[in-house]
């Protein structure tokens, strides 16, 4: 089992870091700003066996020249279908990422959507979901259709319920308050947004969140739940064909959340 350490940048973002434990070496993801990382690995004592990019934005990616300078020669895998500069290894779903140093071997799954070549990696018990699955959300659609957001989704969704998902950014409280506007009557969301809000007062990250716990609480992976599917038909002011329909509609209304 990989233990992420979540390393804030920018704004809200954050960059990851991977290790197994006892072991020094480690495997940076989405390296959006190089000062934090170096800074993170020099202060646990960790040597870089492998960088490893979901996607092409600049918040995830805009660090990458000056981390992979700092730890030359070691490999870089990115979106097959992206334009990514620095990326040595193009990989895609299906694709095995296998990292020696930690004893582990990523599965590639293509999740678009956010960006229209996005990919997430599955290994440890980890999951690199990107600017796909945020804890409590979802990312917005900027690249790809809904209903190509809502297949990643449920792929991600298909993993391991104890699967520690690590997403790129610090959304959460907002996430949740938009999922109690969805689903005022769901008490497992209740609790979830009051221990999320005590680990924020507490200067804390939320995040990695656990992948049952998206079951329990995401209306995003909620789409075929009765009380998610009112709340969608309410808003849309029609009934909704499916599934993708119901995405569809919430991406919509967290856009103006
Ligand atoms: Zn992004």
């Amino acid at each position: 089992m990989l233990e992420p350490i979540a390393v804030p940048a920018l704004s809200d973002n954050y960059i990851w870091l991977l290790r197994a434990p006892g072991h020094p070496a480690a495997a940076i993801v989405d390296p959006g700003e190089a000062g934090p990382v170096i800074a993170a690995v020099e202060s646990h004592g960790l040597e870089p066996a492998a960088i490893l990019i979901t996607h092409h934005h600049g918040d995830h990616v805009g660090g990458l020249a000056e981390v992979a300078r700092c730890y030359p020669g070691i490999p870089v895998y990115g979106p097959a279908t992206e334009e990514v500069h620095g990326v040595t290894q193009r990989v895609g779903g299906g694709d095995t990422v296998d990292v020696p140093a930690l004893d582990t071997r990523f599965e590639v799954l293509d999740t678009p959507g956010h960006t229209a070549g996005h990919i997430a990696y599955f290994g440890g018990g980890v999951l690199l979901c990107g600017d796909t699955l945020f804890a409590g959300g979802c990312g917005r659609v900027f690249e790809g259709t809904a209903a190509q957001m809502a297949d990643s989704l449920a792929r991600l969704a298909a993993l391991p319920d104890d699967t520690l998902g690590c997403c790129g950014h610090e959304y959460t409280l907002k996430n949740l308050a938009f999922a109690r506007a969805v689903e005022p009557g769901n008490d497992l969301l209740t609790e979830r947004e009051r221990r999320a809000q005590a680990t924020r007062d507490a200067g804390h990250p939320t995040v990695p969140f656990r992948l049952g716990d998206e079951h329990d609480t995401n209306p995003f992976l909620r789409c075929d739940e009765p009380a998610v599917r009112a709340a969608a038909e309410a808003r849309a002011g029609r009934t909704l064909d499916d599934a993708v329909a119901v995405f569809a509609t919430l991406r919509e209304w967290k856009n103006s959340f």
